[in-house]
């Protein structure tokens, strides 16, 4: 896949990532599919690791044109006022703490953002909401939303709210479907984000800034770095359209 644009004149977005043990060492890791989807936009992808220190994590931002906040572990429910249930996975403090610090940055600065499964999740605590610690599983037979097997399989539905940067994003199509690898989800959201996308079931799958917000965001639950390959356009307009804001920057009004 060749990139879309120049590599002049591509723009740089800073990209989190986790410290996973691998033979035995704390070491940085992130999926390839994002390094892969981001390039396949003509978009240059910085990895962020988790730092000690959020705020200097925070300070990147002032060198890139986006921000993309990636999949991964729970957060820590304390990160949103709640006691953590026994469903809810094992949380890494400094990836919380410098992904918070980056969205808020991201935020204060109108930098472009786009999240993905946790992103969304980080996304919605950093603003202010809350999230569902596990979602009700079928005990019929595989989950809803963490089905297993491969992560370019669509798993399910998600109705995509009509006029919505989403729906630009996706074609204009009022459903897609979607893959799926999750177990927690957004419950209430944070002030300042509109529901785009949701599962026939409820649970929320999308969710952006209002049009007249200076701050472009666009996160989704599921995981569409893993879909860019797929014959249906949907995931590959979702960087698409983060790729044409980027591009743009704060000098156009709202509508990209
Ligand atoms: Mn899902």
């Amino acid at each position: 896949m060749s990139p879309s644009v120049q590599s002049g004149d591509s723009p740089v977005v800073a990209v989190t990532a986790t410290v996973e043990p691998i033979g035995g060492v704390p070491r940085l890791r992130l999926n390839a599919a994002y390094v892969r989807a981001l390039e396949g936009a003509g978009i240059v992808p910085l990895v962020v690791p988790p730092l000690a220190d959020p705020e200097r994590a925070a300070r990147l931002l002032e060198r890139v044109d986006g921000l993309v906040l990636t999949g991964g572990e729970d957060i820590e429910p304390a990160r949103y006022g709640a006691e953590r249930r026994p469903e809810c996975g094992p949380a890494q403090a400094d990836r919380d703490a410098t992904e918070i610090a980056l969205a808020r940055a991201a935020r204060d600065r109108r930098l472009p953002t786009l999240a993905i499964c946790r992103g969304i999740q980080l996304l919605n605590v950093a603003l202010g909401g809350t999230l569902v610690q596990h979602l009700a599983e079928d005990a019929a037979g595989p989950s809803t939303h963490r089905p297993g097997g491969d992560r370019t399989s669509r798993a399910h539905d998600v109705a995509v709210v009509a006029d919505s940067r989403l729906a630009r994003a996706v074609g204009g199509v009022s459903t897609i479907a979607a893959n799926s690898s999750h177990h927690q989800a957004v419950d209430r959201l944070a002030r300042g984000l509109v529901v785009t996308g949701r599962s026939p079931d409820g649970t929320v799958e999308a969710a952006e800034t209002a049009p007249d917000d200076p701050w472009w965001v666009l996160a989704v639950q599921w995981h569409p770095e893993e879909l860019v390959e797929s014959p249906e356009p949907w995931d590959r307009g979702v960087f698409a359209a983060f790729a044409r804001r980027l591009q743009v920057g704060g000098r156009w009004p709202e509508r990209t």
